[in-house]
């Protein structure tokens, strides 16, 4: 008997591939990459998740892409969103139709999740975990081991493949019965408590608002989002500001054709600043103004670099820090 597990890089659900795996079940761990977690694979969708259930469940995680799908969902969600920009209804009935896409492949028999019946308000109370299960078409066929006592039995306890009553009734908003459970069942390590998902942020939230508002959300853009200080200049310009050393290389990475990038002249310590779109005059002084702001200057006026990506020709503007209360009208 095979189960395909969900397994999102929060603990409840490596707990719920544990408690399966311990009745017996051969289980296929599943992974759902999407664009909305860190950089820092720590957290999700990395090697590190990985190597996590490798050694913890001694299986190998099958991670399947679902960007574009996601992106796309993300522009008109069904069932609207969370307290920020998280569909999670909608998320969780594209990742189950995955799924279920893939059960006759892997010869699964049922789906598993960590979902816990009330502790997201948006996605998991019961009214909730009915309709996703319904609209995923896998009415009976959805197990959710750590609730699973608060829940009308599923087809795999009805038909005794899973003794119901090793399951659990956990409900509501503590982790504390979870973190009891992983010590039981010799979970430590685990990569992230509760997941790690940018759509529940509130900042990367209102960063994402302002690129769909702006008809901007490709997939580079909102890689984008995950790092730096972020300025919008105009209709289709964007300047981003690297706020550390690692920030700063990786937007020096990421620069394509056609993006602009404000450097420091030799001598003075400051960030690297990406420009995105398209630049009049005015926004590539705006955008020296800006990076100067973050240089670390011994005298008033500095002059900043700045080159074209890609184009050998490099400008070298004379400018001086944009005021605070002009660069917070900006400031996304
Ligand atoms: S928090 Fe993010 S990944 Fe989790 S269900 Fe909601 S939208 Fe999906």
């Amino acid at each position: 008997m095979r189960a395909i597990v969900l397994v999102s890089g929060g603990l409840d659900s490596i707990l719920a591939a544990k408690i399966i795996k311990d009745q017996g079940i051969d289980i296929v761990p599943l992974n759902f990459k999407t664009p909305f977690y860190h950089i820092n694979p720590h957290s999700y969708n990395g090697s590190d998740l990985a190597e996590f259930t490798r050694n913890t469940l001694g299986e190998e995680l099958r991670v399947e892409d679902i960007d574009k799908d996601f992106v796309e969902l993300l522009l008109n969600p069904r069932y609207g969103f969370g307290a920020h920009m998280n569909p999670c209804i909608d998320c969780k009935i594209l990742m189950l139709l995955k799924s279920k896409e893939l059960m006759q492949e892997f010869n699964a028999k049922f789906i598993v999740t960590g979902e816990v019946l009330g502790q997201r308000p948006m996605s998991q109370y019961r009214q909730a975990l009915k309709r996703i299960e319904e609209d995923a078409g896998l009415k009976g066929l959805l197990l959710r081991p750590l609730s699973a006592k608060n829940l009308i039995p599923t087809i795999p306890e009805v038909e005794g493949w899973i003794d119901r009553d090793k399951l659990f009734n956990i409900s509501g908003r503590s982790r504390r019965l979870q973190i009891d459970l992983a010590k039981r069942l010799g979970i430590f390590g685990y990569p992230n408590a509760s997941g790690g998902c940018l759509l529940t942020d509130r900042q990367f939230s209102e960063r994402l608002k302002d690129l769909i508002r702006h008809r901007e959300p490709s997939l580079r853009n909102i890689e984008l989002l995950k790092v730096g200080r972020h300025f919008r200049l105009g209709e289709h310009t964007k300047l981003i500001v690297g706020r550390n050393e690692k920030e700063n290389n990786y937007l020096e990475e990421r620069a394509a054709a056609g993006d602009y990038l404000f450097v420091t002249e030799e001598n003075v310590a400051g960030p690297v600043c990406l420009g995105v779109g398209d630049f009049s005059e005015e926004q590539i002084m705006l955008s020296g103004r800006i990076a100067c702001r973050y240089y670390d200057l011994r005298e008033n006026g500095a002059k900043v670099s700045c080159r074209l990506v890609f184009d050998k020709k490099s400008l070298s503007l004379s400018v001086t820090p944009l005021g605070e209360d002009d660069l917070a009208v900006l400031r996304l």
